[in-house]
């Protein structure tokens, strides 16, 4: 079962009050931040319960699943795909996602471009990385981002609008602080090479306070929004 609209406003209002007290410390607030709620695997029906919260910022992880709750929501909410996209699913998110958190490889790059180029639309990207250098996580190494951010500036229908991560799995929150830090300098830095760099994604439901304090200025927040997921 899902949260009804007031669970869901009560979570988010409570969300928002520690996001605010977190960008404070860094001389900013609420408004400097994006909240997207992580509505993967939660239906359609919780999601139009958020929405009527007024909840607009939406993060889906898979391809499907986001094109059947677009088909039923209202034109309103701002759809971000966070999770790894297949080439061959592309050809599905060209029309209707506000930002894509996840470009992680070339191959992907070029099939955007391609299929953008064909319908005539273009994408906004953040380049993932893969910071704590994790086998088992997609996203480029930190050696590597200077080269890939060379290969993507050149097509022409992406736009490279910053950077993304998901650190290792933290027993504290305080624990990633070193991985975030290193996110948002790596931000800063080429931030100066790219000057549509505007946001930096980082943080989820058990560490976001610490992300932000680093620098985030986009979070992605699942189980403190919806609740624990069931699967
Ligand atoms: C699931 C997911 C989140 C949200 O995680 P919570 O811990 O539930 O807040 C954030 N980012 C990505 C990429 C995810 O897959």
């Amino acid at each position: 079962m899902g949260l009804s609209k007031d669970d869901i406003a009560k979570n988010f209002a409570d969300i928002e009050e520690r996001v605010d007290a977190s960008a404070k410390k860094t001389g900013r607030s609420r408004s400097d931040i994006t909240i997207v709620a992580v509505s993967k695997t939660v239906g359609a029906e919780t999601v139009g319960q958020a929405v009527e919260a007024g909840i607009r910022d939406f993060g889906e992880n898979y391809v499907q699943e986001y094109l059947k709750k677009r088909e039923v929501l209202p034109d309103t909410v701002r759809w971000h795909i966070i999770g790894p996209l297949q080439s061959n699913k592309v050809k599905y998110i060209l029309n209707g996602i506000c930002l894509l958190h996840s470009l992680d490889r070339l191959a992907l790059a070029q099939e955007i471009e391609k299929q953008c180029e064909k319908n005539g639309t273009e994408i906004s990207a953040l380049v993932q990385l893969n910071i704590g250098k994790e086998p088992t996580k997609s996203g480029i190494f930190e050696e590597d981002l200077a080269h890939f951010l060379r290969d993507v500036s050149v097509m022409r229908r992406i736009r490279l609008k910053g950077l993304m991560a998901i650190p290792p799995a933290a027993l504290k929150a305080d624990d990633n602080r070193p991985y975030f830090e290193r996110m948002r300098i790596l931000f800063d830095r080429y931030k100066r090479d790219y000057p549509d760099f505007q946001y930096l994604s980082m943080g989820m439901s058990g560490d976001f306070e610490a992300a932000i304090e680093e620098g985030s200025n986009v979070v992605r927040i699942g189980t403190a929004v919806f609740g624990a997921r069931s699967n």
